[in-house]
């Protein structure tokens, strides 16, 4: 180890990916103002259209890094979630964010588009004193020397090779980094597939009484409806046997819509996405002098909107354990890092999205009866909507 002013070394910390969770890395450990330089395999941005939820706790980070305001300006604020049961078609239950008023200074949900989000954390990114942001840098491989890492990336000319003291890799689900770590990634594949279709359908007229976010559940074909600035998301469930390319076509698209909404005025269809989703935990998230966040380390399905939340509190706890290391402390402190949000990942954000799920395909009349019954008590009662919501926020460390 390079003893520089009690620094484990002078060369920058090397993050792989900026997607939400790179860049966020980024950005907190630049505001610390340590050195940064991230790589990204592509030459833009991504502009998929992937997750949409920002639950308070993230926008809590966002404000100590700067850039919550900016994010808020580009989203929805929901004040409610609700929960619907799809036949007989009717509000189960209600939960209004104003419960959790005094526990946060961001008591809504904010549904911005990912793609929006990281167009806010990349300039913040690059206007600090500290980091470096390569696009059209692919990770090739790495090596960890014990003192410092070597990593080498594929551009536009040629391959080049950068020294770093650590390599974070926030290179999401397909992991490079975790690969060539040989670290397990266990877990399951759920049969269903998720059918995005954005429009600009006025859902509240309708859904009579329909909130900004609703969960509707539905043994056969679950929805989700989330609105966003210009544009509202209806994903429905689309089971193993379904054929991709039928559902596809713009006409079956519009009948599932129809199935759903009824008759509609005219609307267009701006977007669609067809996405399977798992349950996955890397088996450690560091080896050495590299480490594992976001999607590289952990996926779940997004019924609760917790995958990119819980990446870029990750970030937070990764960036705040590197700040002190820097400050001279033992680097076992990423051992915390690891155990801290692999714990999380398996016990809190699996557990909870796992449970969303069912509830969504529960079959049963009875087991629908309970379900409903609890939900529709837990919300009336406002401590119990507190916790729920607080959990459902991912700030269940103040309940
Ligand atoms: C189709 C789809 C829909 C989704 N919908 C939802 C949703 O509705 N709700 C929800 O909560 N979550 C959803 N998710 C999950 C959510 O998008 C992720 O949890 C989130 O993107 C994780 O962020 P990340 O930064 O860890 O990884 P990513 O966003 O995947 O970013 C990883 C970055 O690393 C780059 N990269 C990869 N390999 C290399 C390399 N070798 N060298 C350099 N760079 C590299 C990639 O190009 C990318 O920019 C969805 C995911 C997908 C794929």
């Amino acid at each position: 180890m390079m003893a520089d002013e009690g620094r484990p070394s002078a060369a920058p910390i090397l993050i792989i990916g900026a997607g939400p969770v790179g860049l966020s890395l980024g950005l907190a450990l630049a505001r610390a103002g340590l050195p940064v330089e991230l790589f990204e395999a592509d030459a833009e941005l991504n502009n998929q259209i992937r997750a949409s939820t920002f639950h308070p706790k993230t926008l809590e980070l966002f404000q100590a890094w700067g850039v919550v305001e900016a994010i808020l300006a580009q989203g929805h604020k929901v004040d409610r979630l609700q929960y619907w049961e799809r036949e007989p078609r009717q509000l189960v239950a209600e939960f209004n964010y104003a419960v959790i008023a005094s526990d946060t200074p961001y008591p809504f949900r904010l549904q911005c588009p990912q793609h929006v989000a990281t167009r806010v954390l990349k300039p913040a990114l690059e206007a600090t004193a500290t980091a470096r942001v390569h696009m059209g840098h692919k990770l090739l491989d790495f090596t960890d020397h014990g003192d410092g890492v070597t990593a080498r990336f594929q551009t536009a000319d040629g391959i080049v090779t950068r020294a770093g003291s650590y390599l974070c890799g926030a290179d999401g689900s397909h992991s490079t980094v975790r690969k060539q770590l040989g670290i397990g990634f266990q877990g399951k594949t759920y049969a269903d597939r998720f059918l995005l279709i954005g429009s600009d359908l006025n859902t509240g007229d309708l859904l009579p009484g329909a909130g900004p976010v609703c969960y509707v559940f539905d043994p056969q074909e679950w929805v989700i409806i989330l609105n966003l600035p210009d544009i509202v998301r209806v994903v429905f469930r689309m089971t193993d046997d379904e054929d991709q390319e039928f559902a596809l076509r713009e006409e079956n698209l519009r009948a599932r819509i129809h199935n759903f909404f009824g008759e509609t005025p005219p609307y267009r269809i701006k977007t669609t996405q067809l996405y399977r989703v798992h349950q996955r935990v890397a088996d450690s998230f560091r080896m050495g002098r590299a480490i594992l966040l976001g999607d590289a380390a952990h996926n779940n399905n997004p019924s609760g909107g917790m995958g990119m939340n819980s990446g870029i509190h990750d970030a937070a706890n990764l960036a705040e354990k590197l700040r002190r290391i820097w400050q001279g402390e033992a680097d076992d402190l990423l051992d915390e890092y690891t155990h801290e949000r692999r714990c999380y990942a398996m016990e809190s954000v699996q557990l909870y999205s796992d449970q969303q799920y069912n509830h969504m395909v529960m079959a049963t009349e009875e087991a629908r009866l309970q379900r409903n019954k609890t939900l529709a008590e837990t919300a009336v009662n406002p401590a119990q909507a507190r916790a729920y919501l607080l959990r459902a926020s991912m700030l269940e460390e103040r309940i």
